[in-house]
């Protein structure tokens, strides 16, 4: 994760060298209101900011005379962060106007793009990006003890009719944990769900339902998508929460992922220390 406190530097730093790359942001009269960050003066969208926040916005419409009033991480506040404060806003204001399909799929690549242009910002400066977008990692399914093509094969037969189209994989770190990313493929260039399980699963301590538990939890990120509620993405949402009940062996994974698997991602993070050690 990205620490927030690293990025807070030159709050109020070089932007006219950045007048007149950011097209309407910059065009006020106003040369005073030009540097706040915490106006936008084409949009009348106000900013609010807070350390706590690392990959959400929050958007309120009872702000300033009605407009919309958006708390944004932190560290956006920098001025290389201007154009994302843009899309941000026009955001904000999209968010505003009555759902069509239309303004929902406007709306759905506005956030792709802030997100992009984020970590196009915090790569820029050669921070740690977010979240790797984009870039496909190696596949490998077949881990020492579970198979996850095999288990996925299983969970989208019994549980979504065999119908959910993803890839699955060991987590390339390890000591990682498990999630579920959308990646273009490198030769189609066709968006792929890509679903990455922890290797505190690949154990003989681990037993098939453990693993097939959180495979269906990754499954049910694909068939429930994320949604907006007031700026804030809501991800495992009480629909979400009801499906992933539906396991049959819920209760028994949940025991095991809270008792077993914090110890084993441990001790697999005590061996990647030693190698790192070893390099040394
Ligand atoms: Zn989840």
């Amino acid at each position: 994760m990205v620490n927030v406190t690293d990025l807070q530097i030159d709050l109020f730093g070089s932007l006219n060298s950045l007048k007149n790359s950011v097209s309407g942001w910059f065009q006020n009269k106003n040369p005073e209101k030009n540097i706040s960050p915490e106006f936008s003066p084409e949009s009348l969208v106000s900013f609010r900011y807070n350390p706590r926040l690392k990959k959400s916005i929050r958007c309120q419409y009872n702000g300033l005379f009605g407009h919309p009033l958006v708390t944004l991480p932190a560290y956006m506040r920098n001025d290389d962060f201007a154009l994302v404060r843009e899309l941000i806003s026009q955001w904000a204001e999209l968010s505003q106007k009555r759902k069509t399909a239309k303004t929902k799929a406007s709306t759905k690549e506005l956030l792709e793009r802030i997100w992009a242009a984020t970590d196009q910002v915090l790569s820029d400066r050669g921070e740690k990006i977010l979240e790797s977008r984009g870039h496909f990692p190696p596949i490998r399914s077949k881990g020492k003890i579970h198979d996850l093509e095999q288990v996925l094969a299983a969970v989208n037969e019994t549980y979504f009719k065999g119908e959910l189209s993803c890839r699955i994989t060991w987590s390339n770190r390890l000591g990682g944990m498990s999630f579920h990313t959308v990646r273009k493929d490198p030769y189609t260039k066709e968006p792929v769900h890509l679903i990455s399980i922890s290797q505190g699963y690949d154990s003989d301590n681990c037993p098939l339902y453990a693993v097939a538990g959180v495979v269906y939890h990754e499954c049910l990120h694909i068939a429930i998508p994320p949604k907006i509620v007031g700026g804030r993405r809501s991800v495992h949402g009480r629909n979400f929460r009801q499906c992933e009940k539906r396991y049959i062996y819920y209760e028994e994974w949940m025991c095991w992922h809270r008792e077993v698997l914090p110890k084993n991602i441990h001790s697999l993070r005590r061996i990647k220390k030693g190698l790192s050690q070893k390099k040394i």
